[in-house]
């Protein structure tokens, strides 16, 4: 597996290959690899001829009272884990080659970018999808692999390729979680072991939510109230952001009769921010 570390070199690489006819796949992540980021690796690998992963904990993406200092950084474990599943090339950059003096370009998804995790997190995916944007620009892949576990960010880089033409497919892999369900994510071992324990009351509340849409009950309020009591009846969590159905496509509060609801939850359980969703369409789950 090939390090490179400058955005310049690695462009240059990946645009030799893509002339000799290489489909290039690409993973962006923040490090601190777990199985479901493994999950679109593999999915890379088998359907690329060269992969690329990239690590960077993009500062853009974070708030001044966020966790940025604190994310776990595991560049070790994760070389490790990249190298067993035959990735081609892992990209390191830093912030002096990302964000270097004068840099003042930045990428706003509308719309989309204000809702949900938007509204808690102001300015969070503009910085997402400013650094998607350049990934793209360094990595040329042909296909781009995200997670459904982070349902909005998909949503707008899908949107973001689509504004801009991008020339790239973007593939979204389903979401990944322990056995006890909660879904895997970086942040999880922010967690004591009571507040892990607690944590798996964001997939019940889905599951419950979604056997609800499947049996027909689709009186958005009461839905709502259900779920959300479900999560408040948890002492460990410590705030509810969002608890809801939502249209997938524009993240909206969902009318009555659509055919297809993102159920989708945000919470904070101790000082840790989780989030969660299900696609359930009507009489099967995605
Ligand atoms: P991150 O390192 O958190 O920026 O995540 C990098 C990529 O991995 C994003 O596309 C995430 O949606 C995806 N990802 C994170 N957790 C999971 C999971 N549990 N299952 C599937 N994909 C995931």
């Amino acid at each position: 597996m090939e390090i490179i570390r400058i955005p310049r070199i690695l462009q240059d690489v990946a645009i030799t290959h893509r002339m000799h006819g290489r489909k290039v796949g690409f993973v962006a992540t923040m490090g601190a690899l777990h199985e479901g980021h493994l999950s679109l690796v593999k999915m890379c690998r088998e359907e690329s001829d060269v992969a690329v992963v990239s690590i960077y904990v993009n500062p853009a993406q974070f708030g001044p009272s966020e966790d940025l200092a604190q994310y776990p950084r595991t560049l070790e474990e994760d070389r490790e884990k990249l190298k067993k599943e035959n990735v081609d090339i892992l990209f390191l950059p830093d912030d002096s080659l990302m964000y270097p003096e004068g840099f003042s370009t930045c990428v706003e998804v509308g719309g989309l970018s204000g809702k949900l995790c938007g509204a808690f997190r102001p300015g969070h995916f503009r910085g997402v999808a400013t650094v998607v944007a350049k990934l793209f620009q360094i990595v040329s892949p042909v296909r781009a692999y995200f997670g459904q576990k982070d349902y909005q960010q998909a949503l707008i880089i899908r949107r973001l390729v689509k504004d801009l033409n991008m020339a790239v497919e973007v593939v979204v892999c389903p979401t990944v979680r322990e056995a006890d369900g909660l879904a895997m994510s970086s942040r999880n071992r922010y967690l004591g072991k009571e507040e892990r324990q607690a944590a798996t009351v964001i997939f019940q509340t889905l599951t419950k939510g979604s056997e609800a849409v499947r049996s027909g009950i689709l009186k958005i309020d009461a839905l709502e109230e259900e779920m959300c009591g479900m999560l408040r009846a948890e002492p460990l969590v410590s705030e509810i952001q969002y608890c809801s159905a939502y249209d997938p496509e524009t993240l909206d509060e969902i009318g009555e009769t659509s055919d297809t609801i993102l159920l989708a939850v945000a919470l904070k359980i101790g000082g840790t921010r989780l989030i969660d969703n299900m696609l359930v369409r009507r009489g099967a789950e995605k």
